[in-house]
Protein backbone atom coordinates (compact mmCIF):
# COMPACT_ATOMS: atom_id res chain seq x y z
CA UNK A 1 0.00 0.00 0.00
CA UNK A 2 1.50 3.66 -0.90
CA UNK A 3 0.43 7.06 0.78
CA UNK A 4 0.52 10.26 -0.80
CA UNK A 5 1.74 12.70 1.83
CA UNK A 6 -1.67 14.08 1.96
CA UNK A 7 -3.57 11.23 2.61
CA UNK A 8 -0.74 10.06 4.95
CA UNK A 9 -1.25 13.36 7.08
CA UNK A 10 -5.17 12.59 7.02
CA UNK A 11 -4.80 9.54 8.44
CA UNK A 12 -2.43 10.64 10.92
CA UNK A 13 -4.81 13.56 12.26
CA UNK A 14 -7.37 10.60 12.73
CA UNK A 15 -5.01 8.90 15.17
CA UNK A 16 -3.83 11.70 16.54
CA UNK A 17 -5.72 14.15 18.94
CA UNK A 18 -5.49 18.15 17.90
CA UNK A 19 -6.02 20.91 19.19
CA UNK A 20 -6.19 24.89 18.82
CA UNK A 21 -3.88 27.85 20.05
CA UNK A 22 -6.50 29.57 21.53
CA UNK A 23 -7.30 26.32 23.88
CA UNK A 24 -3.62 25.96 24.12
CA UNK A 25 -3.32 29.53 25.38
CA UNK A 26 -6.49 29.26 27.83
CA UNK A 27 -4.67 26.20 29.46
CA UNK A 28 -0.90 27.69 29.99
CA UNK A 29 -3.02 30.80 31.58
CA UNK A 30 -5.34 28.36 33.55
CA UNK A 31 -2.01 27.56 34.98
CA UNK A 32 -2.39 23.48 33.95
CA UNK A 33 0.83 21.63 33.80
CA UNK A 34 0.94 21.56 29.85
CA UNK A 35 4.31 21.04 28.63
CA UNK A 36 4.95 22.45 25.19
CA UNK A 37 7.47 21.31 23.06
CA UNK A 38 8.54 23.27 19.50
CA UNK A 39 9.68 20.44 17.13
CA UNK A 40 11.01 23.42 14.70
CA UNK A 41 14.61 23.65 13.12
CA UNK A 42 16.89 25.78 14.91
CA UNK A 43 16.39 28.53 12.23
CA UNK A 44 12.92 28.79 12.32
CA UNK A 45 12.99 29.31 16.06
CA UNK A 46 14.97 32.36 15.84
CA UNK A 47 12.12 34.18 14.66
CA UNK A 48 10.28 33.37 17.77
CA UNK A 49 8.57 30.73 20.22
CA UNK A 50 5.97 30.28 23.11
CA UNK A 51 7.78 31.24 26.41
CA UNK A 52 7.86 28.07 28.09
CA UNK A 53 8.03 25.56 24.57
CA UNK A 54 11.24 23.03 24.85
CA UNK A 55 13.13 23.60 21.70
CA UNK A 56 13.43 19.90 20.18
CA UNK A 57 13.57 19.16 16.41
CA UNK A 58 11.66 17.07 15.01
CA UNK A 59 14.79 14.66 14.10
CA UNK A 60 15.76 14.98 17.60
CA UNK A 61 12.19 14.53 19.28
CA UNK A 62 12.28 10.96 20.43
CA UNK A 63 15.64 11.02 21.14
CA UNK A 64 15.23 13.55 23.35
CA UNK A 65 12.45 13.96 24.72
CA UNK A 66 12.44 11.87 28.14
CA UNK A 67 15.86 13.91 28.86
CA UNK A 68 14.96 17.51 27.80
CA UNK A 69 10.77 17.16 28.83
CA UNK A 70 9.45 14.52 30.69
CA UNK A 71 9.89 11.23 30.53
CA UNK A 72 6.50 10.64 32.40
CA UNK A 73 4.23 8.84 30.00
CA UNK A 74 0.73 10.70 31.63
CA UNK A 75 2.44 14.41 31.51
CA UNK A 76 0.48 16.62 29.25
CA UNK A 77 2.05 17.34 25.87
CA UNK A 78 1.43 19.50 23.27
CA UNK A 79 3.49 19.95 20.68
CA UNK A 80 3.52 22.34 17.76
CA UNK A 81 5.53 23.00 14.21
CA UNK A 82 5.47 25.85 11.92
CA UNK A 83 1.62 24.85 10.51
CA UNK A 84 0.78 21.59 12.48
CA UNK A 85 1.96 19.04 10.14
CA UNK A 86 5.04 18.20 11.59
CA UNK A 87 4.04 18.16 14.80
CA UNK A 88 0.57 15.66 13.81
CA UNK A 89 3.61 13.00 12.74
CA UNK A 90 5.35 13.84 16.03
CA UNK A 91 2.85 13.35 18.22
CA UNK A 92 2.26 9.89 16.06
CA UNK A 93 5.39 8.63 17.22
CA UNK A 94 5.14 10.19 21.17
CA UNK A 95 1.98 8.36 21.33
CA UNK A 96 4.56 4.93 20.39
CA UNK A 97 6.71 5.78 22.91
CA UNK A 98 3.71 5.42 25.52
CA UNK A 99 2.67 8.75 26.25
CA UNK A 100 -1.03 8.76 26.20
CA UNK A 101 -1.49 12.91 26.62
CA UNK A 102 0.03 14.26 22.83
CA UNK A 103 -1.78 16.62 21.23
CA UNK A 104 -0.79 18.34 17.99
CA UNK A 105 -1.61 22.33 17.94
CA UNK A 106 -3.99 23.44 14.74
CA UNK A 107 -1.98 25.63 12.62
CA UNK A 108 1.41 25.67 14.53
CA UNK A 109 3.37 28.43 15.56
CA UNK A 110 2.11 30.37 12.52
CA UNK A 111 -1.45 30.03 13.92
CA UNK A 112 -0.47 30.84 17.31
CA UNK A 113 1.38 34.34 15.72
CA UNK A 114 -1.96 34.74 13.71
CA UNK A 115 -4.04 34.70 16.81
CA UNK A 116 -2.40 37.37 18.03
CA UNK A 117 -1.34 35.28 21.06
CA UNK A 118 1.86 36.23 22.96
CA UNK A 119 5.75 35.49 21.53
CA UNK A 120 9.58 35.20 22.52
CA UNK A 121 11.82 36.34 20.42
CA UNK A 122 15.54 36.68 21.83
CA UNK A 123 15.59 33.58 23.50
CA UNK A 124 18.20 31.53 20.74
CA UNK A 125 21.56 32.46 20.29
CA UNK A 126 22.47 33.08 16.23
CA UNK A 127 25.14 30.95 14.62
CA UNK A 128 27.65 33.47 14.55
CA UNK A 129 27.47 33.50 18.52
CA UNK A 130 26.73 29.56 18.14
CA UNK A 131 30.28 29.84 17.06
CA UNK A 132 31.55 32.75 18.70
CA UNK A 133 30.86 31.20 22.18
CA UNK A 134 31.47 27.22 20.82
CA UNK A 135 33.89 26.34 23.64
CA UNK A 136 31.27 27.95 26.54
CA UNK A 137 28.12 25.98 25.15
CA UNK A 138 30.39 22.49 25.49
CA UNK A 139 30.41 22.48 28.50
CA UNK A 140 27.38 21.10 30.26
CA UNK A 141 27.27 24.15 33.62
CA UNK A 142 26.99 26.94 30.67
CA UNK A 143 25.02 25.43 27.46
CA UNK A 144 23.14 27.74 25.40
CA UNK A 145 21.07 28.49 28.04
CA UNK A 146 23.94 29.97 30.23
CA UNK A 147 25.53 31.77 27.63
CA UNK A 148 22.39 33.59 27.58
CA UNK A 149 22.63 34.03 30.85
CA UNK A 150 25.87 36.14 30.11
CA UNK A 151 24.95 37.68 27.26
CA UNK A 152 22.10 39.45 29.50
CA UNK A 153 24.56 39.59 32.04
CA UNK A 154 25.29 43.47 33.35
CA UNK A 155 28.44 44.35 34.86
CA UNK A 156 29.78 47.84 35.99
CA UNK A 157 33.77 48.12 36.13
CA UNK A 158 34.88 50.87 38.82
CA UNK A 159 38.28 51.71 37.64
CA UNK A 160 39.57 50.43 33.85
CA UNK A 161 42.90 50.30 35.31
CA UNK A 162 44.88 47.61 36.28
CA UNK A 163 42.18 45.14 37.63
CA UNK A 164 39.65 46.60 35.62
CA UNK A 165 41.79 46.20 32.39
CA UNK A 166 41.99 42.14 32.57
CA UNK A 167 38.61 41.90 34.01
CA UNK A 168 36.78 43.99 31.33
CA UNK A 169 39.25 41.59 28.45
CA UNK A 170 37.73 38.54 29.32
CA UNK A 171 34.12 39.63 30.04
CA UNK A 172 33.94 40.93 27.05
CA UNK A 173 35.11 37.60 25.29
CA UNK A 174 33.31 35.54 27.45
CA UNK A 175 29.85 37.53 25.78
CA UNK A 176 28.81 39.36 29.00
CA UNK A 177 26.23 41.70 27.15
CA UNK A 178 26.70 44.74 29.08
CA UNK A 179 29.79 46.36 30.40
CA UNK A 180 29.94 49.69 31.95
CA UNK A 181 33.01 51.54 32.64
CA UNK A 182 33.27 54.32 34.85
CA UNK A 183 36.94 55.96 35.28
CA UNK A 184 37.87 59.58 35.09
CA UNK A 185 41.80 59.17 33.63
CA UNK A 186 43.08 59.00 30.53
CA UNK A 187 45.70 56.69 29.38
CA UNK A 188 49.39 57.13 30.65
CA UNK A 189 52.58 55.34 29.12
CA UNK A 190 53.02 54.21 33.42
CA UNK A 191 50.43 52.35 32.87
CA UNK A 192 50.77 50.20 30.12
CA UNK A 193 53.03 47.76 32.41
CA UNK A 194 50.20 46.65 33.30
CA UNK A 195 46.68 47.78 31.89
CA UNK A 196 46.77 45.73 28.81
CA UNK A 197 44.15 47.42 27.06
CA UNK A 198 45.85 49.89 26.15
CA UNK A 199 48.95 50.00 23.38
CA UNK A 200 50.82 53.10 22.80
CA UNK A 201 48.94 55.05 20.90
CA UNK A 202 45.97 54.93 23.48
CA UNK A 203 48.48 57.10 25.88
CA UNK A 204 46.45 60.69 25.99
CA UNK A 205 43.09 59.25 25.36
CA UNK A 206 40.46 58.72 27.99
CA UNK A 207 40.74 55.19 29.38
CA UNK A 208 37.24 54.22 28.67
CA UNK A 209 37.13 55.55 25.32
CA UNK A 210 40.39 53.14 24.75
CA UNK A 211 38.85 50.44 26.39
CA UNK A 212 36.25 50.82 24.57
CA UNK A 213 37.44 50.67 21.19
CA UNK A 214 39.76 47.45 22.14
CA UNK A 215 36.37 45.46 23.70
CA UNK A 216 34.23 45.80 20.79
CA UNK A 217 37.15 45.37 18.02
CA UNK A 218 37.14 41.94 20.56
CA UNK A 219 33.58 41.27 20.53
CA UNK A 220 30.78 43.43 18.27
CA UNK A 221 28.37 42.08 19.72
CA UNK A 222 28.17 43.71 23.24
CA UNK A 223 27.34 46.78 24.77
CA UNK A 224 29.72 48.87 26.30
CA UNK A 225 28.45 52.03 28.25
CA UNK A 226 31.26 54.31 29.09
CA UNK A 227 30.91 57.11 32.19
CA UNK A 228 33.71 59.17 32.02
CA UNK A 229 33.71 60.27 35.29
CA UNK A 230 34.78 60.30 38.94
CA UNK A 231 31.68 58.53 41.33
CA UNK A 232 30.49 60.24 43.83
CA UNK A 233 27.75 60.72 46.66
CA UNK A 234 25.71 62.55 43.57
CA UNK A 235 25.71 60.04 40.49
CA UNK A 236 26.90 56.49 42.46
CA UNK A 237 23.36 55.41 42.63
CA UNK A 238 22.15 56.43 38.97
CA UNK A 239 25.42 55.32 37.48
CA UNK A 240 25.11 51.50 39.46
CA UNK A 241 21.40 51.41 39.03
CA UNK A 242 21.69 49.87 35.13
CA UNK A 243 23.90 46.77 36.36
CA UNK A 244 23.48 43.87 38.13
CA UNK A 245 27.17 42.91 39.17
CA UNK A 246 29.59 45.72 40.37
CA UNK A 247 33.36 44.63 39.80
CA UNK A 248 35.66 47.14 42.22
CA UNK A 249 39.01 47.89 40.77
CA UNK A 250 39.54 51.05 41.99
CA UNK A 251 42.51 52.60 44.21
CA UNK A 252 41.41 54.85 46.47
CA UNK A 253 38.84 55.23 49.75
CA UNK A 254 36.70 57.22 48.92
CA UNK A 255 35.28 55.40 45.88
CA UNK A 256 35.77 52.23 47.41
CA UNK A 257 33.85 53.24 50.88
CA UNK A 258 31.08 54.70 48.23
CA UNK A 259 30.95 52.07 45.95
CA UNK A 260 30.57 49.38 48.69
CA UNK A 261 27.41 51.71 50.73
CA UNK A 262 25.84 52.03 47.29
CA UNK A 263 25.89 48.14 46.45
CA UNK A 264 24.79 47.30 50.31
CA UNK A 265 21.47 50.39 49.64
CA UNK A 266 21.20 48.07 46.63
CA UNK A 267 21.67 44.96 47.58
CA UNK A 268 23.67 44.40 44.64
CA UNK A 269 27.39 41.93 44.83
CA UNK A 270 30.60 43.75 44.82
CA UNK A 271 33.31 41.47 43.42
CA UNK A 272 36.15 43.14 45.04
CA UNK A 273 39.98 43.31 44.27
CA UNK A 274 43.24 44.38 45.20
CA UNK A 275 47.19 44.72 44.87
CA UNK A 276 49.62 45.47 46.95
CA UNK A 277 53.25 45.05 45.93
CA UNK A 278 53.73 40.95 45.62
CA UNK A 279 50.19 40.57 47.52
CA UNK A 280 46.88 40.23 45.64
CA UNK A 281 43.75 39.44 47.21
CA UNK A 282 40.04 39.03 46.01
CA UNK A 283 36.51 38.46 47.85
CA UNK A 284 33.05 39.29 46.98
CA UNK A 285 31.12 41.15 48.75
CA UNK A 286 27.11 40.28 49.14
CA UNK A 287 25.68 40.65 52.44
CA UNK A 288 22.38 39.44 51.26
CA UNK A 289 24.03 36.06 51.23
CA UNK A 290 25.43 35.81 54.72
CA UNK A 291 29.16 38.05 53.73
CA UNK A 292 30.62 40.81 55.14
CA UNK A 293 30.49 44.10 53.23
CA UNK A 294 33.56 46.10 53.12
CA UNK A 295 32.63 48.20 56.07
CA UNK A 296 32.30 45.45 58.09
CA UNK A 297 35.98 44.77 57.78
CA UNK A 298 36.52 48.33 57.98
CA UNK A 299 33.88 50.90 59.07
CA UNK A 300 35.33 53.68 58.45
CA UNK A 301 37.92 55.21 56.69
CA UNK A 302 41.27 56.21 58.95
CA UNK A 303 41.70 59.91 59.41
CA UNK A 304 43.52 61.82 56.76
CA UNK A 305 46.53 62.57 58.87
CA UNK A 306 47.36 59.00 59.69
CA UNK A 307 47.47 57.91 55.87
CA UNK A 308 51.10 57.44 53.89
CA UNK A 309 51.66 60.15 51.43
CA UNK A 310 50.40 59.45 47.82
CA UNK A 311 53.37 59.06 46.83
CA UNK A 312 52.91 56.11 44.27
CA UNK A 313 54.41 53.27 45.26
CA UNK A 314 56.04 50.00 43.01
CA UNK A 315 54.10 47.25 42.10
CA UNK A 316 54.30 44.14 40.11
CA UNK A 317 52.32 44.14 36.76
CA UNK A 318 51.37 40.59 36.82
CA UNK A 319 49.52 40.14 39.81
CA UNK A 320 46.44 42.67 38.12
CA UNK A 321 46.33 39.98 35.76
CA UNK A 322 45.95 37.60 38.51
CA UNK A 323 43.77 38.88 40.49
CA UNK A 324 41.60 40.89 37.69
CA UNK A 325 41.07 37.15 36.31
CA UNK A 326 40.02 35.83 39.80
CA UNK A 327 37.33 38.60 39.76
CA UNK A 328 36.14 37.82 36.22
CA UNK A 329 35.75 34.16 36.96
CA UNK A 330 33.40 35.67 40.41
CA UNK A 331 31.63 37.43 37.88
CA UNK A 332 30.73 34.84 35.51
CA UNK A 333 30.12 32.38 38.30
CA UNK A 334 27.76 34.80 39.62
CA UNK A 335 25.75 35.27 36.31
CA UNK A 336 25.19 31.38 35.64
CA UNK A 337 24.20 30.84 39.53
CA UNK A 338 27.39 27.88 39.33
CA UNK A 339 29.96 26.85 41.85
CA UNK A 340 30.51 28.65 45.09
CA UNK A 341 31.18 32.34 45.13
CA UNK A 342 33.85 33.96 46.97
CA UNK A 343 31.52 35.14 49.41
CA UNK A 344 32.67 35.41 53.25
CA UNK A 345 36.01 34.28 51.85
CA UNK A 346 39.22 35.91 50.91
CA UNK A 347 41.39 34.51 48.66
CA UNK A 348 45.47 36.16 49.17
CA UNK A 349 48.01 35.24 46.87
CA UNK A 350 51.34 35.66 47.43
CA UNK A 351 53.70 35.62 44.08
CA UNK A 352 56.73 35.77 45.64
CA UNK A 353 55.98 32.62 47.58
CA UNK A 354 53.57 31.32 44.84
CA UNK A 355 50.98 30.70 47.47
CA UNK A 356 47.26 30.99 47.22
CA UNK A 357 45.48 31.26 51.11
CA UNK A 358 42.24 31.57 52.12
CA UNK A 359 41.01 33.78 55.09
CA UNK A 360 37.29 33.72 56.67
CA UNK A 361 35.32 36.72 56.82
CA UNK A 362 32.29 37.50 58.86
CA UNK A 363 29.37 39.95 58.54
CA UNK A 364 29.48 42.32 61.67
CA UNK A 365 26.06 42.72 63.72
CA UNK A 366 27.48 46.06 64.42
CA UNK A 367 28.78 46.90 60.76
CA UNK A 368 27.50 51.05 60.33
CA UNK A 369 25.92 50.07 56.90
CA UNK A 370 24.71 46.26 56.65
CA UNK A 371 24.68 45.64 60.17
CA UNK A 372 21.26 44.89 62.46
CA UNK A 373 21.06 48.69 63.40
CA UNK A 374 22.75 50.39 60.07
CA UNK A 375 23.87 53.94 60.99
CA UNK A 376 25.08 55.04 57.55
CA UNK A 377 21.77 55.46 55.15
CA UNK A 378 23.30 57.67 52.86
CA UNK A 379 26.22 57.60 50.36
CA UNK A 380 28.97 59.47 52.00
CA UNK A 381 31.60 61.82 50.09
CA UNK A 382 35.27 60.99 51.93
CA UNK A 383 38.14 63.70 50.92
CA UNK A 384 40.40 62.14 48.79
CA UNK A 385 43.30 60.70 50.45
CA UNK A 386 45.66 57.78 50.07
CA UNK A 387 46.24 54.75 51.08
CA UNK A 388 46.91 52.44 54.23
CA UNK A 389 49.44 48.81 53.09
CA UNK A 390 46.49 47.45 56.17
CA UNK A 391 44.11 48.03 54.05
CA UNK A 392 45.78 46.59 50.84
CA UNK A 393 44.32 49.70 48.92
CA UNK A 394 47.17 49.99 45.86
CA UNK A 395 44.66 48.93 43.24
CA UNK A 396 45.47 51.35 40.37
ZN1 LIG B 1 28.75 45.41 56.53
Amino acid sequence: MSLSKSQLLQQVKREIVEVTADQVHRDLQAGKPVRLVDVREREEVMDGYIAGAALIPRGFLELNVEDEVTSDRGAAIVLYCAGGNRSALAARDLKQMGYTDVRSMIGGFKGWKDAGLPIEQDGLLSEDDMRRYSRHILLPEVGEKGQQKLLKGKVLLVGSGGLGCPTALYLAAAGVGTIGLVDADVVDKSNLQRQVLFGESDVGRPKVEAAKSRLHDLNPGIKIQTHFELLTSENAMEVMAGYDIIVNGCDNFPTRYLVNDAAVFSRKPVVDGSIFRFEGQATVYLPSQGGPCYRCLYPEPPPPGEVPSCAEGGVLGVLFGIVGLIQATEVIKLILGQGRPLVGRMLVYDALDMKFRELKLRRSAQCPVCGDHPTITDLIDYEQFCGLPSHRDAAG
